[in-house]
């Protein structure tokens, strides 16, 4: 079975928040002071699990974990356990999640029993005093410490970085010269105005397009056709041999090959990031055993897939685009 929305795209992936909480705050992505959802309002492990394995038999290949922090989803291991099912079948191909790092050292060797080969792992910053800044709680040790054990435990890592203007813009080749010898990706997110948060967005927001002619004053960047499944396009870096991609919201519109939908640790599906169109798949989730219903709301809501997101920064209106958080959706 497949589903196309009404713009011919197969939708084949599918982000899922496990939670949307965390135990970082950072600046454009979270108030300090934030509320979550109460715990009766979340789904189960085991309707997480349901949810995913119906969008399985529909068509998805690619499922990311991600949140708010997904490792901190109280006995999280059990869910990857048992979606891992759906990777020895061969119904999913891929099986993955993107952290903020802190709880690797914990899960990464029990994620590659699972089947998960290459994982996102945020970073903006590699100096410890920015780094606590811009994520006000966390602690750069306990990544570094995260990564290490990954890649000791033979999984992948891409790092992604949101450029901030006048924060780590400067840094960002020190950065990727960092990732690319250690043999991981580095991607550079435009930042999104999603959120209430308590800086000036305009203040934060630093087009790809001037920072990849910052970098290309230094490097050599090749346009490669590499692709993961995502909305990044790819350069390799002649100078280092590594990978560096560009997500562009912003400056590039990526919506014609979007090929991704989102559910919310509440249940709620977002068949685009950057519109406040949502379809509530927990009523029919409970409502019977059987997956009917289910599939049918699902079926209703990527009809009604929209063409594209209007993200805008705007400095009159100051509001976000999408009053939700990246933490409800995850990114
Ligand atoms: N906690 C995990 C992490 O940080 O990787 C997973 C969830 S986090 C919301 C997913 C990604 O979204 C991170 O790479 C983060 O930097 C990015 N992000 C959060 N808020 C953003 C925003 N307003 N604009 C662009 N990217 C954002
Ligand atoms: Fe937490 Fe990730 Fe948001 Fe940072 S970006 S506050 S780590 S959810």
């Amino acid at each position: 079975m497949s589903m196309t929305d009404p713009y011919g795209r197969d939708i084949t992936y599918l982000r899922v928040s496990v939670t949307d909480r965390c135990d970082f705050r950072c600046t454009y992505c979270m108030a300090e002071d934030m509320t979550f959802l109460p715990k009766k309002d979340l789904l189960s492990l085991e309707e997480l699990d349901r949810l995913c394995t119906v969008f399985i038999e529909k068509g998805v290949k690619k499922l990311r974990l991600t949140g708010g922090e997904p490792l901190v989803r109280k006995n999280i291991m059990h869910l990857v356990r048992e979606l891992s099912r759906h990777l020895k079948t061969g119904a999913l191909e891929e099986l993955t999640l993107t952290t903020n790092g802190s709880q690797l050292s914990r899960f990464a060797q029990e994620l590659v029993d699972c089947g998960v080969r290459r994982i996102n792992v945020s970073l903006d910053t590699l100096d410890p005093v920015k780094f606590r800044e811009i994520t006000r709680w966390g602690d750069i040790g306990r990544v570094i410490a995260g990564i290490d054990a990954a890649q000791a435990a033979g999984l992948s890592i891409k790092l992604n970085a949101v450029a901030l203007k006048g924060f780590n813009e400067a840094e960002i080749p020190e950065l990727m010269r960092w990732a690319h010898g250690r043999g991981m990706d580095l991607t550079v997110i435009e930042t999104m105005p999603m959120g209430e948060i308590e800086v000036d967005r305009t203040d934060q927001y630093l087009p790809l397009s001037v920072l990849r002619a910052d970098l290309e004053r230094q490097f050599t960047l090749n346009d490669i056709p590499y692709k993961t499944g995502g909305p990044a396009r790819y350069v390799e870096v002649a100078e280092t041999g590594g990978r560096l991609g560009f997500i562009t919201p912003m400056t590039h519109n990526f919506c014609e090959s979007c090929n991704r939908v989102r559910i919310t640790c509440t249940g709620t599906l977002f068949m685009c990031l950057g519109q406040e169109d949502a379809a509530d798949l927990r009523t029919p989730l409970r409502a019977s055993e059987g997956n009917d219903l289910l599939s049918a709301a699902i079926d209703e809501a990527i009809g009604r897939k929209p063409k594209g997101h209007d993200f805008v920064i705007d400095r009159r209106s100051k509001r976000p685009a999408v009053s939700r958080h990246m933490s409800v959706t995850g990114g």
